[in-house]
Protein backbone atom coordinates (compact mmCIF):
# COMPACT_ATOMS: atom_id res chain seq x y z
CA UNK A 1 0.00 0.00 0.00
CA UNK A 2 1.67 3.27 -0.97
CA UNK A 3 1.74 5.93 1.93
CA UNK A 4 -1.38 8.65 2.76
CA UNK A 5 -0.66 11.99 3.72
CA UNK A 6 -2.86 13.95 5.74
CA UNK A 7 -2.37 17.92 6.39
CA UNK A 8 -3.56 19.74 9.83
CA UNK A 9 -3.85 23.53 9.47
CA UNK A 10 -4.19 25.74 12.55
CA UNK A 11 -4.85 29.50 12.14
CA UNK A 12 -4.20 31.18 15.69
CA UNK A 13 -5.00 34.65 16.15
CA UNK A 14 -0.94 35.36 15.84
CA UNK A 15 0.37 32.83 13.62
CA UNK A 16 -0.56 29.87 10.95
CA UNK A 17 0.67 26.79 11.63
CA UNK A 18 0.93 23.37 9.09
CA UNK A 19 1.56 20.07 9.73
CA UNK A 20 2.03 17.33 7.07
CA UNK A 21 2.30 13.91 8.20
CA UNK A 22 2.47 10.12 7.10
CA UNK A 23 1.71 6.96 7.63
CA UNK A 24 4.35 4.77 9.21
CA UNK A 25 5.08 1.20 10.24
CA UNK A 26 2.91 -0.14 13.08
CA UNK A 27 -0.08 2.43 12.48
CA UNK A 28 2.58 5.03 13.43
CA UNK A 29 2.92 8.80 11.96
CA UNK A 30 6.01 11.00 10.69
CA UNK A 31 6.03 14.48 10.50
CA UNK A 32 6.97 14.72 6.73
CA UNK A 33 6.67 18.85 7.06
CA UNK A 34 5.59 21.72 9.20
CA UNK A 35 5.48 25.49 8.17
CA UNK A 36 5.06 28.52 10.29
CA UNK A 37 3.94 31.83 9.38
CA UNK A 38 3.53 34.55 12.01
CA UNK A 39 0.36 35.77 10.43
CA UNK A 40 -3.06 34.50 11.58
CA UNK A 41 -6.53 34.51 11.26
CA UNK A 42 -7.68 37.22 8.29
CA UNK A 43 -4.33 37.88 6.83
CA UNK A 44 -2.05 35.99 3.90
CA UNK A 45 -0.95 33.69 6.72
CA UNK A 46 -3.02 30.75 5.92
CA UNK A 47 -2.49 30.67 2.37
CA UNK A 48 1.01 31.08 2.41
CA UNK A 49 1.72 28.19 5.55
CA UNK A 50 -0.07 25.96 3.45
CA UNK A 51 2.05 26.76 0.49
CA UNK A 52 5.21 26.32 2.44
CA UNK A 53 4.88 23.06 4.06
CA UNK A 54 3.90 21.55 0.31
CA UNK A 55 6.49 23.20 -1.04
CA UNK A 56 8.96 22.15 1.43
CA UNK A 57 8.09 18.39 0.80
CA UNK A 58 7.46 19.00 -2.72
CA UNK A 59 4.23 17.14 -2.19
CA UNK A 60 0.80 18.72 -3.75
CA UNK A 61 -2.36 19.56 -2.23
CA UNK A 62 -3.94 16.37 -4.40
CA UNK A 63 -1.11 14.33 -2.64
CA UNK A 64 -3.24 15.22 0.71
CA UNK A 65 -5.63 12.22 1.66
CA UNK A 66 -7.21 14.10 4.40
CA UNK A 67 -7.00 18.02 5.39
CA UNK A 68 -8.49 19.09 8.68
CA UNK A 69 -8.34 22.51 10.02
CA UNK A 70 -8.80 24.33 13.42
CA UNK A 71 -8.10 27.59 15.65
CA UNK A 72 -9.44 30.65 15.74
CA UNK A 73 -9.40 31.35 11.87
CA UNK A 74 -10.29 27.07 10.48
CA UNK A 75 -13.55 28.12 8.63
CA UNK A 76 -11.98 29.95 6.27
CA UNK A 77 -9.90 27.42 4.55
CA UNK A 78 -11.61 25.85 1.27
CA UNK A 79 -9.14 23.27 1.07
CA UNK A 80 -10.07 21.51 4.46
CA UNK A 81 -11.98 18.53 4.66
CA UNK A 82 -13.15 19.10 7.62
CA UNK A 83 -13.13 21.32 10.78
CA UNK A 84 -12.21 20.92 14.15
CA UNK A 85 -11.95 22.95 17.64
CA UNK A 86 -8.39 23.19 18.80
CA UNK A 87 -9.35 22.27 21.74
CA UNK A 88 -9.21 18.65 20.69
CA UNK A 89 -6.47 19.07 18.44
CA UNK A 90 -4.12 20.13 21.00
CA UNK A 91 -4.85 17.11 23.66
CA UNK A 92 -4.67 15.08 20.12
CA UNK A 93 -1.01 16.36 19.31
CA UNK A 94 0.32 16.65 22.84
CA UNK A 95 -1.04 13.31 23.59
CA UNK A 96 1.17 12.03 20.43
CA UNK A 97 4.32 13.89 22.10
CA UNK A 98 3.89 13.14 25.73
CA UNK A 99 1.71 9.64 25.73
CA UNK A 100 1.06 10.19 30.11
CA UNK A 101 -0.16 14.08 29.08
CA UNK A 102 -2.83 14.74 31.74
CA UNK A 103 -2.78 18.52 31.47
CA UNK A 104 -2.27 20.50 28.67
CA UNK A 105 -1.61 24.49 29.25
CA UNK A 106 -1.83 26.36 25.88
CA UNK A 107 -0.59 29.63 25.67
CA UNK A 108 -0.98 31.39 22.51
CA UNK A 109 -1.27 34.92 21.01
CA UNK A 110 -4.33 36.02 22.40
CA UNK A 111 -5.15 33.53 24.94
CA UNK A 112 -4.92 31.22 27.49
CA UNK A 113 -6.24 27.62 27.47
CA UNK A 114 -5.74 24.25 30.01
CA UNK A 115 -7.17 21.31 29.28
CA UNK A 116 -7.26 18.14 31.50
CA UNK A 117 -7.12 15.03 28.75
CA UNK A 118 -8.16 11.59 29.29
CA UNK A 119 -5.86 8.44 28.93
CA UNK A 120 -5.87 8.38 24.99
CA UNK A 121 -5.55 11.60 24.61
CA UNK A 122 -9.42 12.81 24.43
CA UNK A 123 -10.13 16.07 26.12
CA UNK A 124 -12.06 15.51 29.14
CA UNK A 125 -12.54 19.50 29.95
CA UNK A 126 -10.91 22.44 29.95
CA UNK A 127 -10.71 26.18 31.06
CA UNK A 128 -10.27 29.45 28.79
CA UNK A 129 -9.17 33.27 29.32
CA UNK A 130 -10.09 35.08 25.91
CA UNK A 131 -11.71 38.22 27.03
CA UNK A 132 -8.45 40.01 27.98
CA UNK A 133 -4.85 39.81 27.15
CA UNK A 134 -2.87 38.80 30.65
CA UNK A 135 -0.53 36.16 30.37
CA UNK A 136 -0.93 35.61 27.45
CA UNK A 137 1.89 35.95 24.61
CA UNK A 138 0.53 39.25 23.27
CA UNK A 139 1.09 40.27 27.02
CA UNK A 140 4.66 39.34 26.77
CA UNK A 141 4.71 41.05 23.24
CA UNK A 142 3.67 44.34 24.46
CA UNK A 143 6.23 44.28 27.74
CA UNK A 144 8.99 42.97 25.39
CA UNK A 145 8.38 46.44 22.98
CA UNK A 146 8.32 48.71 25.93
CA UNK A 147 11.70 46.79 27.29
CA UNK A 148 13.02 47.73 23.86
CA UNK A 149 13.60 43.34 23.98
CA UNK A 150 13.61 41.30 21.70
CA UNK A 151 10.99 38.19 22.39
CA UNK A 152 13.09 35.70 22.14
CA UNK A 153 16.05 37.28 24.48
CA UNK A 154 13.14 37.40 27.55
CA UNK A 155 14.31 34.29 28.55
CA UNK A 156 18.34 34.68 28.36
CA UNK A 157 17.29 37.91 30.26
CA UNK A 158 15.06 36.60 33.10
CA UNK A 159 17.42 34.14 33.67
CA UNK A 160 20.13 37.20 34.91
CA UNK A 161 18.30 38.07 37.32
CA UNK A 162 19.46 38.64 40.50
CA UNK A 163 17.01 40.77 42.47
CA UNK A 164 12.55 40.31 42.71
CA UNK A 165 10.88 42.98 40.95
CA UNK A 166 7.17 42.47 41.38
CA UNK A 167 4.61 43.57 38.55
CA UNK A 168 1.54 43.43 40.78
CA UNK A 169 -0.59 44.09 37.97
CA UNK A 170 -2.01 41.26 35.73
CA UNK A 171 -3.98 43.41 33.26
CA UNK A 172 -1.65 44.40 30.36
CA UNK A 173 -2.20 48.17 30.13
CA UNK A 174 -1.80 48.43 34.14
CA UNK A 175 1.41 46.41 34.07
CA UNK A 176 2.45 48.13 31.05
CA UNK A 177 2.36 51.55 32.98
CA UNK A 178 4.18 49.26 35.68
CA UNK A 179 7.15 48.05 33.82
CA UNK A 180 7.30 52.17 32.34
CA UNK A 181 7.65 53.26 36.35
CA UNK A 182 10.17 50.63 37.33
CA UNK A 183 12.61 51.55 34.09
CA UNK A 184 11.90 55.01 35.35
CA UNK A 185 13.46 53.95 38.40
CA UNK A 186 16.66 52.51 37.09
CA UNK A 187 15.66 49.18 37.83
CA UNK A 188 17.80 46.17 35.74
CA UNK A 189 15.61 44.76 32.83
CA UNK A 190 16.39 41.33 33.81
CA UNK A 191 14.78 42.03 36.93
CA UNK A 192 11.82 43.40 35.53
CA UNK A 193 11.15 40.48 32.78
CA UNK A 194 11.75 37.97 35.69
CA UNK A 195 8.84 39.80 37.55
CA UNK A 196 6.87 39.91 34.32
CA UNK A 197 7.02 36.10 33.53
CA UNK A 198 6.02 35.48 37.61
CA UNK A 199 2.71 38.20 36.94
CA UNK A 200 2.19 35.24 33.62
CA UNK A 201 2.70 32.00 36.00
CA UNK A 202 0.30 33.44 38.58
CA UNK A 203 -2.10 34.50 35.91
CA UNK A 204 -2.01 31.07 33.94
CA UNK A 205 -1.56 29.19 37.89
CA UNK A 206 -4.94 30.40 38.91
CA UNK A 207 -6.97 29.01 35.64
CA UNK A 208 -4.74 25.65 35.55
CA UNK A 209 -6.07 25.28 39.08
CA UNK A 210 -9.74 25.47 38.01
CA UNK A 211 -9.57 22.10 36.23
CA UNK A 212 -6.73 20.56 38.70
CA UNK A 213 -3.77 20.44 37.73
CA UNK A 214 -2.76 16.44 37.14
CA UNK A 215 0.77 14.78 36.10
CA UNK A 216 2.05 14.75 33.65
CA UNK A 217 1.39 18.42 32.61
CA UNK A 218 2.38 19.80 28.99
CA UNK A 219 2.77 23.48 27.80
CA UNK A 220 1.93 24.20 23.99
CA UNK A 221 1.64 27.53 21.89
CA UNK A 222 3.99 29.84 21.14
CA UNK A 223 4.60 31.64 24.50
CA UNK A 224 6.34 27.48 25.06
CA UNK A 225 9.45 28.39 23.51
CA UNK A 226 9.99 31.23 26.67
CA UNK A 227 11.93 28.74 29.32
CA UNK A 228 11.54 32.19 31.31
CA UNK A 229 7.33 31.79 31.80
CA UNK A 230 7.68 28.11 31.91
CA UNK A 231 10.25 28.30 35.09
CA UNK A 232 8.04 30.72 36.49
CA UNK A 233 5.03 28.39 36.19
CA UNK A 234 6.88 25.43 37.69
CA UNK A 235 7.31 27.09 40.36
CA UNK A 236 3.88 28.43 40.61
CA UNK A 237 2.35 25.21 40.04
CA UNK A 238 5.14 23.57 42.20
CA UNK A 239 5.33 20.58 39.66
CA UNK A 240 7.31 19.60 36.33
CA UNK A 241 6.21 20.60 33.28
CA UNK A 242 7.08 19.11 29.96
CA UNK A 243 7.06 20.94 26.53
CA UNK A 244 8.77 19.83 22.83
CA UNK A 245 10.68 22.72 20.33
CA UNK A 246 7.35 21.87 17.85
CA UNK A 247 4.80 23.04 21.29
CA UNK A 248 3.69 25.92 18.39
CA UNK A 249 3.07 23.10 16.21
CA UNK A 250 1.08 21.10 18.84
CA UNK A 251 -2.72 22.29 17.47
CA UNK A 252 -1.57 21.53 13.82
CA UNK A 253 0.06 18.50 14.40
CA UNK A 254 -2.62 17.23 16.94
CA UNK A 255 -5.11 17.97 13.20
CA UNK A 256 -3.21 16.14 11.32
CA UNK A 257 -3.15 13.09 13.69
CA UNK A 258 -7.58 13.31 13.86
CA UNK A 259 -7.19 13.85 10.34
CA UNK A 260 -5.74 10.01 10.03
CA UNK A 261 -8.52 8.84 12.54
CA UNK A 262 -11.44 10.89 9.86
CA UNK A 263 -9.76 8.75 7.45
CA UNK A 264 -10.05 5.17 9.15
CA UNK A 265 -13.59 5.89 9.54
CA UNK A 266 -13.97 6.69 5.73
CA UNK A 267 -12.19 3.88 4.84
CA UNK A 268 -13.71 1.27 7.40
P1 LIG B 1 -2.07 31.56 18.15
O1 LIG B 1 -2.40 30.10 17.91
O2 LIG B 1 -3.04 32.26 19.04
O3 LIG B 1 -1.80 32.30 16.89
P2 LIG B 1 0.58 30.63 18.94
O4 LIG B 1 0.42 29.41 19.77
O5 LIG B 1 0.99 30.47 17.53
O6 LIG B 1 -0.73 31.55 19.02
O7 LIG B 1 1.61 31.57 19.69
C1 LIG B 1 1.87 32.90 19.29
C2 LIG B 1 2.62 33.60 20.39
O8 LIG B 1 3.85 32.90 20.63
C3 LIG B 1 3.03 35.02 20.03
O9 LIG B 1 2.12 35.93 20.59
C4 LIG B 1 4.39 35.18 20.69
O10 LIG B 1 4.26 35.96 21.84
C5 LIG B 1 4.80 33.79 21.14
N1 LIG B 1 6.12 33.38 20.61
C6 LIG B 1 6.39 32.99 19.36
N2 LIG B 1 7.70 32.67 19.23
C7 LIG B 1 8.26 32.89 20.44
C8 LIG B 1 9.58 32.76 20.96
N3 LIG B 1 10.60 32.33 20.20
N4 LIG B 1 9.79 33.06 22.25
C9 LIG B 1 8.77 33.48 23.01
N5 LIG B 1 7.51 33.63 22.60
C10 LIG B 1 7.25 33.33 21.33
Amino acid sequence: MSARYTMGIDIGSTASKCVILKDAPNDGREIVSKALIPFGAGTSGPARVIDQALADCGYRKEDMAYVLATGYGRNSIEVANFEMSELSCHACGAHFLFPGVRTVIDIGGQDVKVLRVGERGVLDTFVMNEKCAAGTGRFLEVMARVLEVKLEDLATMSAQSTQRVDISSTCTVFAESEVISQLAQNKNRCDIINGIHRSVAVRVSGLARRVGVVKDVVMTGGVAQNSGVLLALEKELQTEIKTSPLSQYVGALGAALLAFRKLGNLEA
